[in-house]
């Protein structure tokens, strides 16, 4: 019984499926399944662990989604929501400011590489990229350069789901059903040194990388380029550390161009890969802007921001239209709450658990490279607290696994069972776990997964699909 469906696709469309849907609709379902997909119901966490309904304790592998930086059931963090609740719940970003916002703002300002002194703050990563894509809209009509506005981001890459920056987006499947602002975007090749050409060699995979933006930049005209948007390790397509000197030779050409850098650190900051920011800090990069979400409140409360450099500032402040207005703006743009909570994580950031990232770094990056033994897996990479293991059809072609094999979803099925909660991503797992986790919870982890993998590599054998 389809009554009430507005939209059909003539004649042969399916039968609605016989379960209703429920009435939650998770993030990227799929059309047949929407509102019927499966997700696993968490009853609580604390510390590096989830438990199940089941009760079962499960290792958090992702860390929920590259967030819960300082571990669940943090104290400190449950009581600075709760103090600033009672203190001052709310109040409109349109004419007001408080405490906690104004001081998280100075706070940030002084750890930002350089002169990005200045901070918008959104309600995530999608916002704080759109955010940042405004801007430089903004910036360029003020200053009268209105042709200025194409945005270059990579393969590969992730922005978030909103309209300009999943119109970034580069990943397998993500523009397929969707009417993104093309017109608008250029892609470059993703700076993934596993997938480059048989045969090249690191150093001329890094020029062709940047060539290739050189080329883009003469074919388009940098009179035409607004913005390159990067993430300086692509974190969802798979942990992409790019090659050596491949930011710093981006930015060298942004900067030749007046096209503005964009870093989206909404993954790489607050703790991930040892520092607070990490473009500068990592990788030598001074970006124009950086966006930043998840980690900042270690996702106990949604909120993101751009960075902005002063430089930026005084273009829009020179400008020959003083008066035009930036017409955007959230009405949890700087939530008191939002800011109080990312005020005490950064206490205990800096209070310990950066050190604690670089201490286990390496150990951890170790540990699952040991994944490397099985012959399903072709490449574990990362840097940090972030690795994937990409799982491949066969290790001469590298070729990833159909995708209808769901690998990584057979792989998570198995540590679930073992006591892990992993990120399937097609072929690919990724491992981001609580920055507070152990050597010893690091090689418990490592394990889980490498016992979870031979078994799906038996499972493939028996079925004969590997
Ligand atoms: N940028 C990056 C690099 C991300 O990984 C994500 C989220 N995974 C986003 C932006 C979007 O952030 P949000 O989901 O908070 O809107």
């Amino acid at each position: 019984d389809n009554q009430g469906y507005a939209l059909s696709d003539g004649p042969s469309a399916p039968a609605a499926p016989a379960s209703q849907p429920a009435p939650l609709v998770q993030p990227w379902p799929t059309a047949g399944a929407i509102g019927a997909e499966e997700r696993g119901l968490l009853q609580s966490g604390d510390g590096i662990y989830v438990v199940d309904a089941h009760g079962r304790q499960l290792i958090d592998g992702p860390a929920g989604m590259w967030c819960v930086n300082v571990g669940h059931r943090n104290a400190a963090l449950a009581d600075a929501m709760r103090d600033q609740a009672m203190a001052l719940s709310y109040n409109s970003p349109w004419y007001t400011t408080s405490q906690p916002s104004d001081a998280l703002a100075e706070a940030l300002a002084a750890r930002a590489p350089g002169d990005l002194n200045h901070v918008f703050f959104t309600t995530g990563g999608s916002s704080a990229v759109e955010t940042a894509l405004r801007l430089m809209q903004f910036a360029n009509n003020v200053r009268g350069r209105t042709e200025k506005k194409l945005m270059v981001s990579r393969q590969g890459g992730y922005h978030g789901s909103t309209y300009l920056a999943a119109s970034l987006n580069g990943r397998p499947r993500d523009q397929d059903w969707m009417d993104g602002a093309g017109s608008l975007v250029r892609k470059l090749t993703s700076p993934d040194p596993f997938r480059r050409p048989a045969g090249m060699s690191m150093a001329a995979f890094e020029d062709f990388l940047v060539e290739e933006f050189r080329a883009l930049i003469a074919a388009e005209g940098a009179d035409r380029i607004g913005a390159f948007v990067a993430e300086p390790i692509q974190a969802s397509g798979g942990v992409i550390v790019p090659p050596e000197g491949y930011l710093k030779r981006m930015r060298a050409l942004c900067a030749e161009n007046d096209i503005l850098f964009i870093a989206d650190e909404v993954v790489t900051a607050f703790g991930r890969l040892g520092s607070i920011f990490a473009s500068q800090d990592v990788f030598g990069v001074e970006p124009d802007m950086i966006t930043f979400a998840k980690g900042v409140t270690s996702g106990y409360f949604p909120l993101g921001g751009v960075m902005v450099s002063a430089r930026f500032f005084e273009v829009l402040r020179q400008s020959n239209h003083p008066d035009a207005m930036f017409a955007h703006g959230l009405t949890y743009s700087s939530h008191p709450i939002g800011c109080a909570v990312a005020l005490k994580n950064l206490e205990l950031l800096e209070g310990g658990i950066l050190d604690h990232v670089n201490a286990v770094s390496d150990h951890f990056q170790q540990s699952l490279k040991r994944l490397e033994a099985l012959p399903l897996v072709g490449e574990v990479r990362g840097k940090g607290l972030m690795a994937c293991v990409e799982c491949v059809a066969d290790r001469v072609s590298n070729n990833p696994l159909t995708l209808d094999l769901e690998v990584g979803k057979r792989i998570d099925a198995h540590c679930h069972e073992l006591g892990l909660l992993v990120r399937p991503l097609i072929n690919m797992c990724v491992m981001s776990p609580p920055l507070t986790i152990t050597r010893e919870q690091i090689d418990e982890m490592a394990d889980i997964l490498y016992r979870g993998i031979a078994m799906t590599m038996d499972d493939l054998v028996r079925e004969g699909l590997w």
